[in-house]
């Protein structure tokens, strides 16, 4: 059973990281950002009232991203443990994860922190080109990391595995796993 989150900027390649880490540890891979992108894609209506909302690179209010999160972990195949990417986002998001599981018996065993450094993780950003990895957005998400995110790595600090997030995909997921069995 592994209940991991993932944190980090925008660009640290947590979306790689948690593709690769849901398969090898053989558990769901729940990214919000995808959920949002796919009922964009999907032209839902909720895909319809976020699509301005990640085309600026703000964060979608909590109480919808929080409800859309907490029906995907309410699913069958989170029993087994479950990977979360760009979820919790900021203290309030996290505070109502930890009451849901908290209300199933459950707990996070760990938090990844993937580390890159600014400059870095913008050089990535812009090479990607998705609808909003133009330059302005990317230096307003780099931002909103800082100031809503960042304050997840002190409020999950007894659970916080930090790990180099520079180097090629493989090294960096080898060294997450490294990272995890230590701590156990
Ligand atoms: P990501 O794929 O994680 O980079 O997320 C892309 C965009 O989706 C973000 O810039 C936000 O607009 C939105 N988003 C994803 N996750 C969240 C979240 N937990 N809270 C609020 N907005 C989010």
């Amino acid at each position: 059973m592994t209940r991991l989150l993932l944190v980090g900027p925008p660009g640290a390649g947590k979306g790689t990281q948690a593709t690769a880490l849901g398969d090898k540890l053989g558990i769901p891979h729940i990214s919000t950002g995808d959920l949002f992108r796919k009922h964009i894609a999907d032209e839902t209506e909720l895909g319809q009232q976020v699509k301005h909302i990640l085309d600026s690179g703000k964060l979608v209010p909590d109480e919808i991203t929080n409800q859309m999160l907490i029906e995907r972990l309410r699913q069958a195949d989170t029993k087994n443990g479950f990977l979360l990417d760009g979820f919790p986002r900021n203290i309030g998001q996290a505070e109502v994860l930890a009451k849901e599981l908290a209300d199933s018996d459950q707990k996070l065993d760990a938090v990844v922190q993937l580390e890159v450094e600014e400059d870095v993780v913008v050089g990535r950003l812009l090479a990607r080109g998705r609808s909003d990895d133009n330059e302005d957005v990317i230096r307003h998400r780099q931002h909103v990391y800082q100031s809503e995110t960042a304050p997840l790595l002190d409020y999950y600090r007894d659970r916080l595995v930090t790990v180099d997030g520079v180097g090629e995909v493989d090294e960096v997921t080898d060294r997450v796993l490294a990272a995890l069995r230590d701590r156990t």
